[in-house]
């Protein structure tokens, strides 16, 4: 048999729309519309198709989004005096920086002079400590896009073996909090998992698989066990063009659900940004 598609596209549909009706609420109530703002150092090409996109989807739900391009040459100490400025604005409730930065900058640091309230992305010190507690409503986007794929199959995550190959910090780290909120097991696999020679036998237990390496076909079919709801976050460009962690076609065969590579985590992740936003307005009303 095979899988279900899990199709980011349609699901980022859904939820747009819901959060549509969700700022109209709000307006209706308070008179006023979240507002957001990304800040983008330099012009990369990529960085401002990415934005343009979520600029897109902002429009769509009603958020007021605004893009502020700054020098590439810019000094720590001048985006941090941005942020401040910012976080003492009353009329924005939201603030992200875009990443990547240019080398003089230190990412980590001037995500931590975002307001906790108005931390868009959930990256700031304080919002993981309030993750790690299971305090705070505003979370990574990609968990979040990864947790609405896997909660639309209709699973009950409670005592399922979930399976996280990748640590790191933006994804397969918080992740394994939100699992954890919901009482799956969780095992978290990585590059010493692999090098123990370990990975498959772990692979194999998954009752949900999610895999954040950036090897294109890591995981294989055979690896996965009969079943499994697979969500591939991998994006990795090769001669058949953008491709996944896992095997699409053998792994196909074997999950019971199974996410696109593109069109499965991505699309939502946009979304994610935009309810982190409306949050943060209401948390500010
Ligand atoms: P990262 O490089 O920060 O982390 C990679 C992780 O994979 C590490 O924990 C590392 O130990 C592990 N790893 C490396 N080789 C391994 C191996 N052979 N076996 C097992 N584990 C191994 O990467 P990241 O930023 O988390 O991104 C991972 C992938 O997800 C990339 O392809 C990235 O483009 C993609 N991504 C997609 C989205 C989205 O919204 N769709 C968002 C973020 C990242």
């Amino acid at each position: 048999m095979s899988a279900r598609v899990l199709n980011g596209k349609i699901l980022a549909s859904k939820v747009k729309d819901s959060l549509k009706s969700e700022v109209e609420k709000l307006k209706k109530e308070f008179n006023k519309v979240p507002k957001m703002v990304n800040i983008v150092i330099g012009q990369d090409h990529g960085t401002c198709a990415y934005a343009k996109s979520q600029e897109k989807v902002a429009e769509y739900i009603g958020i007021n989004y605004e893009l502020k391009t700054i020098p590439a040459d810019v000094r720590q100490e001048k985006l941090e005096d941005l942020v401040c400025a910012l976080n003492n604005d009353a009329g924005v409730n939201g603030i992200m920086i875009h990443k990547p930065v240019p080398d003089q900058i230190n990412y980590n640091l001037v995500a931590n002079h975002i307001d906790i309230i108005k931390d868009l992305e959930g990256i700031n010190i304080a919002n993981i400590g309030k993750m790690v507690l299971g305090e705070t409503k505003i979370v990574p986007c990609t968990p979040a896009s990864i947790m609405e794929h896997i909660k639309s199959t209709g699973v009950n995550l409670r005592g399922k073996e979930a399976v996280i190959v990748g640590s790191s910090s933006i994804v397969g780290k918080p992740l394994c909090l939100l699992l954890l909120r919901e009482f799956a097991t969780v095992t978290v696999c990585h590059i010493g998992t692999s090098e123990a020679g370990k990975l498959e036998g772990h692979v194999k237990n998954a009752d949900i698989l999610i895999v954040a390496v950036g090897i294109a076909s890591l995981i294989k079919g055979d690896m996965i066990k009969k079943g499994a709801i697979v969500i591939d976050v991998g994006i990795n460009r090769s001669e058949n063009g953008i491709v996944g962690d896992v095997e699409y076609d053998s792994a196909k065969e074997k999950a019971s659900y199974i996410t696109p590579v593109p069109g499965g985590v991505g699309p939502v992740t946009v979304v994610m940004l935009m309810k982190n936003a409306i949050e943060a307005f209401k948390a500010q009303l």
